[in-house]
């Protein structure tokens, strides 16, 4: 394991009132030393720890001020990383920060790959790759209960559930060993009745865990959200009057070569994400410009369509397409410009669309949104759902674990019911307990983690 000093920017990159850049290693508080210069002390090491110290960043090349900074150092293990850490204070904008990156560089330590400190975190035994995986899901959590959800991972939430069961396994598998161990008759009637309820009290927590996935799914990803109308029925009025009222969130997604922006409005905790494709929002007739195949796509990839119609004229023939392709998709009906006399009527779209959910809206007088809200957040987040104290499974990873751990119990589950030789069970035990560890780290290979980290930003 390569023990070398590492470094890094730690604050994102853009002008702000102060940027940080973080050492971590054996030579890091050599290192913050060499560049430190105080009136008060005559080296870092003289400081106390855990105290922001005044004074200057300097190149020891010349001695030439870099910036007026603060420096603090901690040593480990009890830091982010267990080792020694610095961390200098300096103003923000990338300038100085880099500047200062490069003389630290210069004298001993390398640039941090991306997601190296946390790395080190998890190698060094602080936190298990769940947590590390929290981390990563803290910094581009979108909406508060998504922070929360992985706030609660990180304080260890999964990975209890996951080591329960993994208790629970290796239990069993010693109840198999000494069945095999002593294979008298009676040893074995036992063991099978209770390797079946263990089986099954694992096989009910993994199930617990998934039915978690959805609400997961939309917490990290947002719902994807197509806004459906022919021209002038109030899709724009609807679009502003939802940002009005709600905070939207902007997210940059870096490494694609034109990087895409992605929009998201915070409903109650519901993170609402706009399908635009080529610009599709604002076309007039969704038909007819990109063709019935292509929207029947988007509307695919979506995972709700919210269709607006103006109940002050007659359904016209692009309402009727728009009716045609939402059918059987998960949708909301606006009937909007209720203030203005209504020439359809609920029923006549209920006929059209049964079992869909129909909201009478006017834009104009802000009437209807407030249900509209509240109807995203029961469709999306069933109110039992406790975010803020359940284990929610909210990374892709976790879930395949957890399904492949499903298919391994489910077979030890059956071999015992029909009775298979207490080998073949403890095969499919031993596979379970080693795909759940992998979501904890315990049994994960070095590949698994390395492409884990290399998804963290860089300083993190
Ligand atoms: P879009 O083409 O579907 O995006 O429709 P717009 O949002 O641009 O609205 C078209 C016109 O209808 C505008 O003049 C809006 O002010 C008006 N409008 C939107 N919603 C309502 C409503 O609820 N009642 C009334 N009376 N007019 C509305
Ligand atoms: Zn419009």
């Amino acid at each position: 394991m390569d023990i070398d000093t590492i470094a890094a920017i730690a604050t994102a990159p853009g002008e702000a009132g102060i940027g940080i850049v973080r050492i971590s290693g054996k030579n890091a508080i050599d290192i913050g030393n060499k560049i430190f210069r105080s009136k008060r002390v005559k080296s870092l090491k003289e400081c106390e720890e855990r105290k922001l110290n005044y004074g200057y960043a300097i190149d020891p090349k010349n001695e030439k001020k870099i910036d007026e900074v603060l420096v603090v150092y901690m040593k480990g293990p009890n830091t982010y990383t267990k080792e020694d850490i610095v961390e200098i204070n300096c103003h923000g904008g990338m300038v100085p920060v880099r500047r200062i990156l490069e003389v630290v560089l210069e004298n001993g330590a390398r640039i941090a790959e991306k997601g190296e400190f946390t790395k080190r975190a998890f190698l060094n035994g602080r936190i298990d790759l769940a947590q590390a995986e929290a981390i990563m899901d803290l910094i581009s959590a979108k909406t508060d209960s998504s922070f929360d959800v992985s706030l609660n991972q990180l304080e260890g939430s999964l990975s209890r559930e996951v080591s329960d069961m993994r208790n629970t396994l290796l239990a069993m598998l010693a109840h198999i060993e000494a069945s095999i161990d002593f294979p008298e008759h009676d040893v074995e009637e036992i063991t099978y009745g209770e390797l079946e309820s263990q089986g099954e009290e694992v096989l009910e927590k993994i199930n617990k865990l998934l039915d978690t996935v959805y609400t997961g799914r939309i917490l990290r990803e947002g719902i994807k959200t197509i806004i459906l109308g022919k021209p002038n029925v109030g899709k724009s009025s609807l679009m502003n009057a939802i940002l009005r009222e709600n905070r939207a969130i902007v997210t940059d997604i870096p490494g694609t070569t034109r990087d895409i922006i992605e929009e998201y409005i915070n409903i109650k905790g519901v993170p609402l994400k706009l399908v635009d494709t080529a610009g599709i929002r604002e076309t007039e007739d969704l038909v007819e410009k990109i063709g019935v195949d292509k929207a029947k796509g988007i509307l695919n990839e979506s995972d709700l369509a919210i269709a607006v119609f103006d109940t002050s004229r007659e359904l016209e023939k692009e309402d009727l397409e728009i009716i045609e392709l939402i059918k059987d998709k998960k949708s909301i009906i606006l009937l909007n410009k209720t203030d203005l006399p209504i020439k359809i009527s609920e029923d006549e779209i209920n006929k059209l669309l049964p079992n869909k959910k129909i909201i009478n809206t006017s834009m104009i007088k802000g009437k209807g949104l407030d249900i509209l809200e509240e109807t995203l957040k029961d469709m999306f987040l069933s109110s039992e759902i406790q975010i803020k104290d359940n284990t929610i499974v909210t990374n892709v990873r976790h879930r395949n674990q957890l399904l492949k751990s499903k298919e391994n119990i489910q077979e030890a589950l059956e071999s015992i019911r029909i009775g298979l030789p207490i080998d073949c069970v403890e095969v499919d035990v031993k596979n379970c307990w080693e795909n759940l560890g992998e979501i904890t780290g315990d049994t994960v290979g070095e590949d698994i983690i390395d492409k884990i980290f290399a998804n963290f930003c860089i300083g993190k």
